[in-house]
């Protein structure tokens, strides 16, 4: 290994999506913390508030979105868009960047970037990808064009429970699924992230290896490339805000008020949106489970409307302080606060780590993608949580989260889930499974 009297540059290319920004950010703030320089290339689209990462250098590229491009009515095809446009804006940036910093030692790229698979060969800079699924996810991912060929993805109403056979613990149901009008635009992105992945030159993960040793294994069969497991990404680093919308810190303040792990915590991410009917279903089934509750409507996430402007007239004042509703949280620190008893959760990834590290258990309402598999993979795996199951119905959802704070199933839950937080802090400590691989990932990059 080349040893070198300072660290070397390394350019990191985050996605504008907050899924993405968050762990991207959380990466940089990791490398940065071993001594590495980090410039940050971002798109004007979302472009993250770079005053509060006054330690990285920015870079802004033209991503060229037009009005009606940028939003998320169809997040797959924003996907492709920004994958078309930002090729000839990246390479130029890139070209300049290299000829000014001759001691940068690679490019680290988010992998919905899948246009940069040819990179290393046009600039000769290694490329590491950001994977920010977990590898349960990963290898149902990888196993795409099988599913596919099968028939399975067209399987997914018909025969919902049946199992899959190429991947046990999954239903048809379950499989990864994209929120897009054109089924081939999915099938696109699949085979554009495979091909960027199998060309990469390593791939860092925000897992715990500890709990998916086997689909490590599998992963490193599908992708002979060096995987780096280094997770849970956020609890390597203090708590920094990429926040896209402004988060509520009154949030904390009323949970200050509430009794030790009373509250159900429910927010569906910054993607996923729900009907008005849905709406009005996890509205009521709240209210009428007689639990505090905390609930994070994203401004435009209720086809239709613009907030909660359809919920029936008193029905705030019937909660009689009960009950919140917010545009955006503080999550992290919601989670973390003793009054958080469960969370009614989309289950993206971020989500589901970060309820794992706090030892919240989840109510699974998955929507696309990889929420499905970490939907099942919560309630039928590692059960630690219990599953909707596409029964999006007040009284379901009333007796799920009196289920989850009030009943003996409920503790039960909680003791499973217990372990897992138990896992997460160890395998950070020196000698655990995230503490090996981020001292493997840097020797690795510093031998570049
Ligand atoms: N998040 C937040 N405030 C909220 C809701 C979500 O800060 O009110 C953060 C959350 O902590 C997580 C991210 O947004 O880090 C959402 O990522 P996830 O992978 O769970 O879902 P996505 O938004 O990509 O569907």
């Amino acid at each position: 290994m080349k040893t070198r009297e300072t660290k070397p540059v390394i350019f990191l290319f985050t996605f504008p999506l907050q899924g993405h920004l968050n762990p991207n950010f959380q990466l940089a703030n990791i490398l940065f913390n071993r001594g590495f320089s980090i410039t940050v290339i971002h798109t004007e689209f979302n472009s993250p508030n770079t005053s509060d990462f006054p330690h990285f250098t920015f870079v802004s590229i033209p991503d060229g979105l037009s009005e009606s491009e940028a939003n998320y009515t169809d997040v797959i095809d924003l996907l492709h868009v920004l994958n078309s446009k930002c090729v000839a804006p990246f390479g130029d940036c890139l070209k300049r960047l290299l000829s000014e910093e001759p001691t940068s030692a690679c490019v680290i790229v988010d992998a919905l970037w899948y246009f940069t698979y040819d990179l290393t060969e046009k600039f000769g800079i290694p490329r590491i990808i950001n994977r920010t699924v977990n590898l349960s996810a990963f290898v149902a991912f990888s196993k795409f064009h099988v599913l596919r060929e099968k028939g399975y993805l067209s399987l997914q109403e018909s025969h919902a429970d049946s199992p899959v056979p190429e991947l046990p613990c999954l239903r048809m149901k379950d499989l990864p699924w994209f929120q897009t009008e054109d089924p081939r635009s999915g099938d696109k992105l699949q085979r554009g992230v495979m091909k960027s992945l199998k060309s990469s030159s390593g791939i860092v993960f925000n897992v715990i290896e500890d709990l998916e040793t086997e689909q490590l294994k599998e992963s490193l069969k599908a992708f002979p490339v060096p995987m780096f497991c280094i997770g849970p990404f956020h609890r390597r680093v203090a708590a920094s805000s990429n926040s896209l919308l402004t988060q509520d810190m009154t949030c904390l303040s009323w949970l200050d008020k509430q009794e030790p792990r009373s509250v159900i915590y429910a927010s569906l991410g910054s993607i996923a949106s729900i009907d008005e009917s849905e709406f009005l279903e996890i509205a009521w089934g709240l209210r009428n489970s007689e639990q505090p509750f905390l609930w994070v409507v994203r401004p435009g996430s209720i086809k239709g409307t613009e907030w909660i402007e359809i919920l029936p007239k008193g029905f705030i004042e019937s909660l009689e302080g009960k009950g919140k509703i917010v545009k955006w949280a503080p999550q992290i620190e919601v989670l973390a606060h003793r009054a958080t008893g469960g969370f009614l959760t989309h289950c993206g990834w971020n989500s589901t780590i970060e309820s794992i590290c706090e030892a919240v258990p989840m109510i699974c309402k998955p929507s696309f993608g990889d929420q499905r598999v970490n939907a099942r993979y919560i309630s039928d795996v590692w059960k630690i949580g219990l599953h909707l199951e596409n029964k999006t119905e007040r009284l379901v959802i009333e007796n799920a989260v009196r289920t989850l704070l009030t009943s003996s199933q409920g503790e039960e839950i909680r003791k499973r889930i217990m372990p897992m937080k138990e896992t997460a802090e160890k395998c950070l400590k020196l000698g655990g499974s995230s503490y090996r691989n981020l001292e493997s990932l840097i020797a690795y990059i510093l031998s570049f």
